[in-house]
């Protein structure tokens, strides 16, 4: 319970009222059908059909965007050209981003994203039907509803939703928007990956529909060989802005869908399109189900030895998709309205007492101090509130603890709270 006292008495802004609650399960489900009727939307599919394939499943998505938010986005499309193991000839990669821009810092961004791609069992066969229906056609479906409930409000920082695409073939497309990202010189402050989200059977029988786990790396997949020592002798490791955004969106759920944080970087022996981010240096985390269908993944459809293999529509749970899209809009304008996580500083070697340093942030009108002992899993009391940049904690010994400082607008809205040790800065 430690999480959500944090979260009730940290995220108080009026950004989270009401739009997590206009999410549609039945708008959900509809995107996830019209995308499976594509065929295939493996990324080396044509791209000129305007019924079958990638280019038609990426012309759709941007209608989608178009029809549900008009002025209030706009559209961009960073296309590439890639080659590589999975990808034969060259060819032509384009990701779908609707851009809500911020009123106060349309520079700091948040991003939420889902691949439009899908694959068979052979990761080279582009014209075979694949479905790919919750791989990723519930992200992307989450991605577009998201756009919808949220993109008539208004918030002080700007929300990218992106539908991404090559994942299959190489993290292609988060790659991409990686690197779009860093050419606009957003300030990222989260991106919320959601790659398979829609289920909640397993393979083998097991049922759950209250958890949905987020996946966070612990040290930064940037950290120079300087951090990694500072981490090791100071501390840090289990508080990369990642890992502390993971901490942000637990304190966010509700009794219907609690967070299952996940302290590794993905799932064993795989990847997705937040990875890009996380070795960019931005902060990321991937939203996946509490319990995956492994028959489901990356198979050609087909029932064989008793099983029911492929990724179609009759295995979803798109009840448990709509409580993964309400977790994400509450995040994604809680984070949109808040200001950016302090880069804070603790000193206190050989001495009595502690002093905490930050850098002062746009739109802050206050900050919070949090602290945790050094082997507790989260933020466990905010220790004072203040309008300055630094305190002197006297009496305490900084050995014995790990702080944090979280950005407080003055509507109440709440950043993460940033770890003031090495590599803690968002
Ligand atoms: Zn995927």
């Amino acid at each position: 319970m430690r999480t959500a006292f944090y979260a009730l008495a940290l995220v108080a802004g009026p950004a989270l009222a009401a739009p997590a609650d206009d999410v549609s399960e039945a708008r959900l489900k509809a995107r996830v059908e019209r995308q499976v009727a594509f065929g295939t939307r493996h990324t080396l599919s044509t791209q000129d059909d305007p019924k079958r394939g990638i280019g038609a499943a990426r012309t759709w998505a941007e209608a989608d965007f178009r029809e549900s938010c008009g002025d209030a986005v706009t559209i961009v499309k960073p296309e590439t050209v890639i080659t590589g193991k999975r990808v034969p000839q060259p060819t032509r990669l384009m990701d779908v981003l609707a851009i809500q821009r911020g009123t106060e810092r349309p520079d700091e961004v948040v991003i939420v994203e889902g691949h439009l791609d899908s694959r068979r069992s052979d990761p080279l066969d582009a014209t075979g039907d694949s479905p790919g229906a919750n791989d990723d056609a519930s992200g992307t479906a989450l991605v577009l509803e998201s756009a919808r409930v949220l993109c008539h409000r208004h918030f002080a920082g700007t929300i990218v939703y992106a539908v991404v695409s090559g994942e299959e073939q190489g993290l292609y497309g988060g790659k991409l928007l990686a690197d779009y990202a860093r050419a606009q010189h957003w300030t990222v402050k989260a991106v919320l990956n959601n790659d398979i989200v829609g289920n909640s059977r397993g393979s083998d029988g097991l049922v759950d529909h209250t958890h949905v786990r987020v996946f966070s790396e612990g040290p930064r997949g940037n950290a120079t060989p300087a951090l990694a020592e500072a981490q090791r002798l100071n501390g840090g490791e289990n508080d990369s802005p990642s890992r502390n955004l993971s901490r942000y969106i637990a304190g966010l759920a509700d009794p219907a869908l609690a967070v299952r944080q996940i302290w590794r970087a993905d799932r064993m022996g795989r990847g997705g399109d937040h990875l890009p981010f996380e070795e960019a240096g931005y902060p990321a985390v991937r939203f996946t189900v509490a319990v995956e269908n492994y028959d489901a993944q990356h198979q050609d459809v087909r029932k064989a030895d008793g099983h029911d293999y492929g990724d179609t529509i009759d295995k979803m749970d798109f009840a448990y998709l709509a409580k993964v899209t309400r977790l994400n809009v509450r995040a994604l304008a809680a984070l949109a309205a808040a200001p950016l996580a302090p880069t804070a500083d603790t000193k206190g070697a050989v001495q009595t007492f502690t002093t905490l340093s930050w850098k002062p942030v746009p739109g802050a009108e206050g900050y919070a101090v949090w602290r945790r002992r050094t082997d507790a899993p989260g933020w466990e009391e905010k220790v004072l509130t203040t309008s300055g940049t630094t305190v002197r904690l006297d009496g305490v010994r900084a050995d014995d603890w790990f702080f944090g400082v979280s950005a407080i607008a003055a509507d109440g809205s709440a950043s993460p709270i940033a770890s003031a040790l090495p590599g803690g800065g968002f």
